[in-house]
C-alpha cells in the first residue's frame, strides 16, 4: 500500500512542515530524515517520494495537502514497488558501496520516465563507504534536474559534514506509546490478525518510542519470554538458592523461539513500517545479545513494581496483567530493595561487555537480585 504522508504515525509537526514544503515550498535537492532507530523516518520518506513523483499531488487547498494522490501510474507504480524514476539504496553487508552510487548514474541524467521527479531514497544513509560518499557528495553538489535525495539516519553523525551541509534536515523524535499501538494494530489488521490487547499494549510501552522495537514485543512468540521473566520477577527471594541456573537456561531456551532483535533491528533499523519477516537468533544458550534482552526485560518488570509499590495506579503500567502479582511483590519485598535490584540489573549491563559468560552474569544477577528481595523482607 501506498503510505501518504497524512495517514503515517506521530510526527505531526514534522509531517506538517513536510506537507508545506510539497506544495507551496520548494524542498532542497537533498532530505535529511535523522532522529531514532525504528520511529517511521523510512516510511515518511517513502511518502515524500510518492508526493515528488506523484502525477497529481494534493495541493495546499486539498484537504490532504503534500499527500501522493494514489492513484495516477505514478502512484500506482510506487504502490507497487516498481518505480523506474524511484531508487531504492540499501547497505549491501555493511556499507552502501560506490557502485551502488555509480549505478544511479545512467537514471540520473535523464529526464523522468513516469513521474514529476526522480528520487534517489538512500537508506541508513550513515552506511556511505568513504567512496560512495564522495561520490555522492559530487552528485550532490551538482543535483541533476528534476532530481531529489532523500537521506535517512539514525546515525547523523556519522555522515561526511559536507553531505550533511548540502542537506536540508528534519529531525523525528520517539513515538509515544499510543502512536505506536495504532501502527501495530493497523499493521496487524492488514495481516487480517487481531493482536492480543495486552501483548499490544505492552509492547507498544517497552518500545521505548520505536515501532520496530514495539513489534518485536507486541509478537505472540514473546509472550512466553516476557511471562517467563514475570515470573523469575515475581517469585525472587522465595525460591531456594541456586534456582537461577534453571531459570537462566529456561529464558534461553525461550528466547530463540521469538524473533531475534538484533536481526530485525538490522534490517528495520530506519523504522520502515512494513511487517519483515524476521529471523530467529542463531546457537543455543545465553548469549550477549539475548542476556541484554533479558536484562532490558527484567528492568521494565521490576520498574513496574516499583512504581505500583510507590502508588502508581497499575491499569496505566506495560505489565498491567500482572498488577496483582507485582502488587505482592511490592508488599512483601518494600520499594528500596527493588529498587537495589534494578541497579544490580544496570551493573550487570554495562560490565556485559568485558563478561566473557552472559550466562553466569545473568545466574549471578537473578542471584543478587534473589538476596536484596531476601533482605527486605
Ligand atoms: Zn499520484
Amino acid at each position: 500500500m501506498l503510505p501518504l504522508l497524512s495517514t503515517l504515525a506521530g510526527h505531526v509537526a514534522q509531517r506538517t512542515a513536510l506537507a508545506r514544503l510539497l506544495t507551496v515550498g520548494r524542498p532542497a535537492h537533498a532530505l535529511l530524515f535523522e532522529g531514532p532507530v525504528g520511529v517511521g523516518k523510512a516510511t515518511l520518506a517513502g511518502a515524500v517520494a510518492a508526493t515528488l513523483a506523484c502525477l497529481r499531488p494534493q495541493g495546499p487547498d486539498s484537504p490532504h495537502p503534500g499527500d501522493a494522490c494514489g492513484d495516477c501510474r505514478s502512484c500506482v507504480a510506487m504502490g507497487r514497488g516498481e518505480h523506474p524514476d524511484v531508487a531504492r539504496v540499501e547497505a549491501q553487508g555493511r556499507t552502501i558501496k560506490i557502485d551502488q552510487v555509480r549505478a544511479l548514474t545512467p537514471r540520473l541524467r535523464y529526464e523522468p520516465v513516469l513521474g514529476r521527479h526522480k528520487v534517489v531514497l538512500l537508506l541508513e544513509a550513515d552506511r556511505l563507504g568513504e567512496e560512495a560518499a564522495n561520490a555522492l557528495l559530487k552528485t550532490l553538489e551538482e543535483p541533476p534536474s528534476r532530481t531529489h535525495f532523500l537521506l535517512v539516519t539514525s546515525r547523523p553523525q556519522l555522515l561526511l559534514d559536507t553531505i550533511r551541509s548540502r542537506c536540508q534536515t528534519l529531525r523525528f523524535g520517539p513515538l509515544a506509546a499510543e502512536e505506536i499501538s495504532v501502527v501495530l494494530a493497523a499493521e496487524a489488521a492488514q495481516r487480517g490478525q487481531a493482536l492480543d490487547p495486552a501483548l499490544l499494549r505492552l509492547g507498544a510501552a517497552l518500545g521505548d518510542g520505536s515501532i520496530s522495537a514495539a513489534r518485536l514485543r507486541a509478537d505472540p512468540a514473546w509472550h512466553p519470554v516476557v511471562t517467563a521473566v514475570v515470573d523469575a520477577v515475581v517469585h525472587l527471594g522465595l525460591r531456594p538458592v541456586g534456582h537461577e541456573v534453571g531459570q537462566v537456561e529456561l529464558l534461553a531456551a525461550l528466547i530463540p523461539a521469538a524473533p531475534a532483535p538484533q536481526a530485525s533491528a538490522t534490517g528495520d533499523a530506519d523504522g520502515d513500517t512494513s511487517p519483515k519477516p524476521s529471523g530467529a537468533s542463531k546457537g543455543k544458550g545465553m548469549d550477549r545479545e539475548r542476556l541484554l534482552v533479558c536484562l532490558d526485560l527484567l528492568r521494565a518488570v521490576l520498574r513496574d513494581a516499583v512504581l505500583i509499590g510507590a502508588g502508581i495506579d497499575a491499569r496505566s503500567l506495560p505489565h498491567a496483567p500482572w498488577a496483582e502479582a507485582l502488587q505482592a511483590l511490592a508488599q512483601r519485598v518494600g520499594v528500596e530493595p527493588l529498587a537495589s535490584a534494578i541497579d544490580e540489573l544496570e551493573r550487570t549491563e554495562t560490565e556485559s561487555v568485558y563478561n566473557p559468560s552472559p550466562q553466569l552474569a545473568l545466574e549471578a544477577t537473578l542471584a543478587a537480585m534473589a538476596r536484596h528481595a531476601r533482605a527486605g523482607r
